[in-house]
């Protein structure tokens, strides 16, 4: 099993966890990890709550002094941005460029066709750092669709995310996406504070297919 000590997809109470930052922290001390990433949906995107710019700032305030009061562990300033069908990411109040790590995902379902249609628009913007939850949404798949989203990720150098919350159905595009040497990630999607650093599932997906899971740093 891969000994990666980080979980890069954790929702707190800015959106749709109950978890505080406070709480995330003092877990993730305790069960061990060296980063996390609290990447929560910023309004408009699904999961999110009004409030733009304050809220953002007001998280960031939290996570200032959690960095100074838990100085050994990475504390990432992150966000979870809805893919718009039309190829865009979601705006976000004070723009992308002020967190540490974006994830772009899908949250509306799309078959493969629609999918690596849109995922080769937003690409091209170079906004996102990770694709969260790939096949979370996606009705069907095609091998053709599959092998093109493959290409387009690694040669943007977009991480695929290893979600903890949606089981792998699509393993033709896991091995496609190794043979094109892409990048993978680690993240719970956690929503409360129990399921933060459980990421079992991904490291298992990620020793049988032998995949790259790279760490937090190769973004900063
Ligand atoms: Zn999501
Ligand atoms: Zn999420």
């Amino acid at each position: 099993m891969l000994n990666n000590r980080y979980d890069l997809h954790i929702h707190s109470n800015y959106s749709d966890s109950k978890s505080t930052v406070q709480e995330i922290v003092r877990r993730a001390i305790t069960i061990n990890l060296e980063t996390v990433g609290v990447a929560d949906h910023f309004w408009p995107s699904l999961g999110s709550r009004p409030g733009g710019k304050n809220l953002i700032e007001k998280r960031r305030r939290e996570i200032e002094s959690a960095r100074v009061e838990f100085p050994s562990l990475v504390i990432l300033d992150s966000a979870e941005v809805d893919i718009q069908s039309d190829g865009s990411l979601a705006p976000v109040a004070g723009g992308l460029e002020q967190f540490d790590i974006i994830i772009g995902s899908f949250h509306w379902v799309s078959d493969s066709t629609q999918w690596v249609s849109t995922l080769s628009k937003v690409i091209k913007k170079k906004q996102f750092h990770i694709l969260g939850h790939w096949d979370g949404y996606l009705s069907s798949y095609k091998e053709e669709d599959g092998d093109l989203a493959a290409q387009a990720l690694a040669g943007a150098g977009i991480a695929i995310e290893l979600n903890e919350r949606y089981m792998l159905e699509h393993t033709h595009f896991i091995e496609r996406a190794k043979e094109y040497d892409c990048i993978f990630t680690l993240g719970s999607d956690s929503h409360s504070v129990e399921t933060i650093g459980q990421l079992d599932y991904g490291k298992k997906i990620a020793s049988d297919f032998d995949l790259e899971v790279v760490e937090p740093s190769f973004f900063l």
